[in-house]
Formats: structure tokens, sequence, C-alpha cells
């Protein structure tokens, strides 16, 4: 027995989650300060509207927010209900990382790209960009953390088919539309997925992602009479298709064998 099957694996999880909402924090900051191309260590976190520096104590995931009534402890102005969320959702996906790979080596693999996938969707939600300071570091560890889990072909032909497809697709529809309908960021993002994923799993998240855009496309659209070209940042609904592939990605590829006949 390893040391690591001595500790209840709900001990690991819940470790696992006051991690997660560490990293959350520092997610925050990330948030803040990547689109602007700020240094993420210095200055030390401080408030957004009075620029006092947040004391160390003040600085606890989730707990802070809800010990100072979610205000600034010297202006009292409102603090983003975004930091506690952010926390708790890495902390939430980290736990789950534990709660489905166990504690193990190939959990590492996972739990080092859940803040990041936070930081990408909140990036993107609020500036339409994904930053290439996680992308382009993104295909390097994708490639590397891939080839570990899958074999170096099948993570080399999921960076292949994941980046291709999509620069291919930016390529069509800059040429037939005339405008650009995909970023930069959505491709270098893809190809990082798919290397780390490999092919199969790059697969589900095309299809999934492209899902659940044209899905919250259409309800916008009839809830909100979105104008059609008003760009709907793509990255959002590609993480959450990452995840989806992560955590049910070879249920979700039984499902679609089993739909298509192609399997019993
Ligand atoms: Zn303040």
């Amino acid at each position: 027995m390893s040391a690591f099957e001595l500790v209840p694996q709900w001990l690991w999880v819940f470790f696992s989650m006051i991690l997660g909402m560490l990293f959350g924090s520092f997610s925050n900051v990330c948030i803040a300060r990547m689109p602007e191309n700020e240094s993420l260590a210095y200055p030390p976190s401080n408030c957004p509207k009075c620029n006092t520096p947040i004391r160390p104590t003040d600085n606890i995931p989730v707990l802070s927010y809800l010990l100072l009534g979610g205000k600034c402890r010297a202006c009292k102005e409102s603090i983003s209900v975004q930091y506690p969320i952010v926390e708790i959702v890495t902390g939430l996906l980290m736990a789950g990382v534990v709660f489905k790979f166990g504690a193990t080596l190939e959990s590492i693999l996972y739990l080092i790209i859940m803040p990041p996938l936070v930081i990408i969707t909140m990036i993107d939600i609020k500036h339409q960009i994904i930053p290439d300071r996680i992308t382009l570091p993104g295909i390097v560890y994708g490639l590397a953390a891939g080839s570990w889990l899958h074999g170096w072909a099948d993570s080399l032909i999921g960076f292949v088919v994941g980046g291709g497809s999509f620069l291919l697709l930016a390529e069509v529809y800059q040429r037939t539309r005339g405008v650009q309908g995909m970023g930069g960021g959505d491709i270098k993002y893809i190809a990082a997925a798919g290397a780390f994923l490999g092919w199969q799993q790059v697969l589900v998240v095309i299809f999934g992602g492209s899902l659940l855009g044209a899905l919250f496309g259409a309800l916008g659209m009839s809830v909100k009479r979105i104008k059609f070209l008003t760009r709907i940042p793509f990255g959002p609904f590609l993480v959450l298709a990452t995840l989806l592939s992560i955590f049910f990605g070879n249920e979700l590829i039984d499902l679609y064998l089993e739909a298509a006949g192609m399997k019993q």
C-alpha cells in the first residue's frame, strides 16, 4: 500500500477543493491583469476602486468575501461577485478531477489545466480574446501531457486535427463572408486542447462546443434579439465542451456510437 492510499479518497477531494479555491484566487488576479498585459506578481492584490492593498487575512478565498459582506474594508465599495464565483468553480473543478481520477499522476495532469480553463472563460466573456500567454504554453503542455496520457501520436494528431480544422474553418469563413468569424485565440485554444486530449476527444470538443454555441446563439437571438453577426465569444463553449470531454468523454462517445448504430 502506498502512502497515497493511506489518505481516504474524500480527504483528497477535500484538499483539492481547498487548493482549487486558492488557485481560483490567483486566477482572479490573472483575469484582471492578463488582458492589460500587466505583471501577475507585482503589485500585490489591491482594491480596484481605492487601490488599498488587500491584507493577507482579507484575501482568504470565499471566506473573506463573506466576512467582509462583499465590500472593500477600506472604501466599502462592492467587490464583484465574480471573485468568490471563480474561486468556488475552480475549487469544484479541481475536486471533481480528484473525485474522478483519484490520487494519481493522471489527476495532477488534469488539475493543472483547471485554473487556465476558468481564466480563459472569464477573459473571453469580458474581452473577447483568449490570451497567447495561456494558449502558447498550453500547446507545449498539451503535447507533453497528452503524450504521457495517450501516446505522442494521438496527441500530435489531436493537435493537427484541432488546430487544422479551425484554421481551415476560419479561412473559409473569412473568404465567404469577408468578416472574421473565429479569432486566432480560438484556433490556438483548440490546437492545445487537441494535443492534450488526443484526436478522438478533440472531435467531442469541436462538435460539443459548436452545438453548445449554436444553441446559446439561437436562444440569445430569440430572447434578446441579438443581431446575427454580433460576436458571441466561442471560448466559453469550447471550455465547457473540454470539461464535458474530460469528465464524460468516453460516455459521450459511447452514446454517439450507440445512437449511430455502430455499437451495441
Ligand atoms: Zn477599496
